[in-house]
């Protein structure tokens, strides 16, 4: 079988000497969606921290395109295709919408996703792009944010919680795009506390509980009550 575009194994990820992820197997491949569940604290930012060299201390072995990206920084794992967006969005509040966009493009990779394509997906951030992001409504500024990791032409796509405090209609809107994002045969990664939405969007899943996956498969042919047993480990 063809080696899948990110492929993670036995990861175990530390703060100090507190253990956060244990023995973590993960595999995404290109143009698949695959959704990482778990309650507060299972550990879910802290793998895409991983994969993205942002964790304090790892062990394991990540893998992109076959090449071994343990030990890279957040900076080559941009440059080689992986880009996150991150919890909390982190952009330049007093940066323009254009500015914070140009960011993506500034770290990324060469690419077919310009700025006509993401004004193409977010139409209200060409009428804002002169605008200062602090001004933006908070979807808004989401799109900014989902924006600047897709003009970094990633090959896989991390998503941390893009829908955390976000009016239903905005996370839809957002959510719209998710499908076509993957059509490009882009691999997506989304964390996010909606199970519901999460699994409806997602080839496959991963269920983290105290830093391991307690559970795994396709929504499609896991029932509910599987899910929600091992997400809240009974
Ligand atoms: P949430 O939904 O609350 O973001 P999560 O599933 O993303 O939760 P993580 O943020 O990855 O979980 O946290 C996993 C564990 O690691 C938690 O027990 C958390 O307290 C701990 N942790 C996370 N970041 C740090 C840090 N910088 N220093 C120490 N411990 C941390």
């Amino acid at each position: 079988m063809a080696e899948p575009m990110l492929r993670i194994q036995d990861l175990s990820v530390f703060y100090g000497p507190f253990r956060a992820l244990e023995g973590i197997d993960l595999e995404v491949g290109a143009g698949e969606i695959v959704s990482i569940i778990g309650a507060n604290g299972a550990g879910k930012s802290s793998l895409m921290k991983a994969i993205v060299g942002q964790a304090d201390r790892i062990e394991g072995a990540i893998r992109f395109e076959g090449d071994d990206i343990t030990a890279r920084s957040t900076a080559e794992t941009t440059r080689a295709g992986i880009a996150l967006v991150p919890e909390g969005r982190r952009l330049f509040p007093s940066l323009t919408v254009e500015e914070n966009l140009m960011i993506g493009r500034e770290v990324g990779r060469e690419g077919e996703i310009g700025f006509d394509q993401v004004y193409g997906y977010f139409p209200i951030l060409r009428e804002r792009r002169g605008q200062m992001v602090r001004s933006l409504s908070g979807g808004q500024q989401q799109m900014v944010a989902l924006g600047r990791a897709l003009l970094a032409n990633p090959k896989l796509l991390l998503c941390d919680e893009i829908s955390l405090g976000l009016a239903p209609v905005i996370i839809n809107g957002l959510y719209e795009i998710i499908p076509e994002i993957r059509d490009r045969g882009i691999g997506i990664v989304i964390v996010e506390q909606d199970i519901t939405r999460s699994l409806a969007v997602a080839d496959r899943f991963y269920c983290l509980l105290e830093g391991k996956v307690n559970l795994s498969g396709r929504p499609a042919e896991t029932s509910r009550d599987e899910v929600a047993r091992h997400y809240f480990g009974m």
